[in-house]
């Protein structure tokens, strides 16, 4: 264990779709850590689930956690509202109200977690349900024993604050920043979505990417200097839950299964994620067509049961599908259900792509190794004088 000090104060900077390719070279924060940025490899997902991996340092198939849209099991959120959803269906496109309406009904039915219904077809909705039901960066927010970052610091009542995805982005430096300066915290959360938001509409390699992580590094060299004002020692770590691949090619998933001799729902079923196509079958038949169609594509490929092993996203009872097929790196479903128009970066390719790669970036240097996203609660517990695997 580091040696610890009441005025120590853990910074965390956790920041959507910092990838290594991006801050690679970039000079990003070279100000305040003078060394290079770590290489960190991702999960095969979203942030759905790469962040549960951070906070629970296991794989999505361990904490449950993986696309934000699952099967419905019985007790889906969606399950309610299916009499509404199916004359809603039958709307125009134009059908925003309704979204707008709905998802203010899942929040007064008490769903915390980030979510949103993007352009999932209103009509399929209810045989699905949302995988993140509470907010993940509060305790108690997975099932069984997995035990978050978040309830470790409460077990060891260790005086933490955070701040997330509801929080704007200025808001939640200003608090930081004074929080570092008067506060009595030893830990300090700050999450944002600001730079991943940028990286799909302009791409990663854009100026409108370099002119954000200026905005970032500014940010972070105030929070760090209020901390020093206030007499306490930054401990500085700031990382990304995945990276970001520019757009190359568009794939119409939906559009090239037209025409065969399966239907949706009574035939299977198929969550059309950016870059994955999640299917369940109801048949024998449906499986061997879908199969055989897609294996045709050159940009894609159904993953094998030993590589979802593998990868962490093997799961009993195939909630977030039985067969996957993940599209090439750079290749963006168009449409799907996320979006109907493309845009220029993405993310949710195989793990193994550098442009799936996070970076970590730290001052001082980590105590411990860390390669993957899920070695980072360990150096953050750490950082804090707790042993991670100890119970
Ligand atoms: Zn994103």
């Amino acid at each position: 264990m580091p040696d610890t000090d009441e005025r120590d104060l853990t910074l965390v900077f956790l920041i959507d779709a910092l990838g290594q390719e991006i801050v690679e070279g970039s000079g990003f924060c070279e100000r305040l850590i003078s060394a290079e940025p770590i290489r960190v490899a991702s999960i095969l997902g979203f942030s759905s689930g790469a962040i549960p991996t951070i906070l629970t340092g296991r794989l999505p198939n361990e904490h449950g956690h993986w696309s934000m849209y699952r099967r419905d099991r019985g007790r889906g959120v969606f399950r309610r509202y299916r009499w509404i959803l199916r004359f809603a269906a039958s709307l125009p496109r134009g059908d925003w109200r309704f979204r707008r309406w709905l998802t203010d009904r899942l929040r007064a039915d008490g769903v915390t977690g980030y979510f949103s219904l993007y352009e999932v077809p209103l009509g399929l909705l209810s045989q699905f349900d949302l995988c993140e039901r509470r907010n993940i960066y509060r305790p108690g927010a997975f099932e069984g024993d997995v035990e978050s970052l978040f309830d470790r610091l409460e077990r060891e009542e260790v005086p933490y604050r955070v701040w997330d995805w509801s929080v704007p982005d200025d808001r939640a430096l200003r608090e930081m920043e004074e929080a570092a300066r008067d506060g009595r915290e030893r830990l300090l959360f700050f999450y944002s979505s600001v730079l991943d938001a940028t990286m799909h509409l302009q791409g990663p390699r854009s100026d409108a990417t370099r002119i954000r992580l200026r905005e970032y590094e500014e940010a972070i060299e105030r929070v760090a200097a209020a901390a020093r004002a206030g007499g306490r020692n930054p401990r500085i770590r700031i990382f990304g839950d995945h990276g970001m691949a520019p757009v190359r090619s568009h794939f119409d998933l939906l559009g090239s299964l037209s025409g065969i001799d399966a239907r949706v729902p009574d035939d299977y079923l198929v969550f059309v994620d950016s870059t994955m196509g999640r299917f369940w079958f109801r048949s024998d038949a449906a499986r061997r067509t879908i199969l055989d169609r897609l294996s045709e594509r050159t940009d894609g490929r159904f993953l094998d049961p030993g590589e979802m092993e593998r990868l962490g996203v093997a799961f009993g009872d195939r909630e977030y599908g039985e067969e996957v097929f993940l599209a090439d790196p750079g290749v963006l479903f168009v449409p799907s259900f996320m979006g109907s128009r493309p845009i220029a970066g993405m993310h949710g390719y195989h793990p193994e792509d550098p442009d799936s790669d996070t970076a970590l970036l730290a001052d001082p240097a980590p105590s411990r190794p860390v390669r993957t996203i899920r070695d980072l609660r360990g150096l953050l517990l750490h950082d804090l004088g707790i042993d991670a695997e100890g119970r």
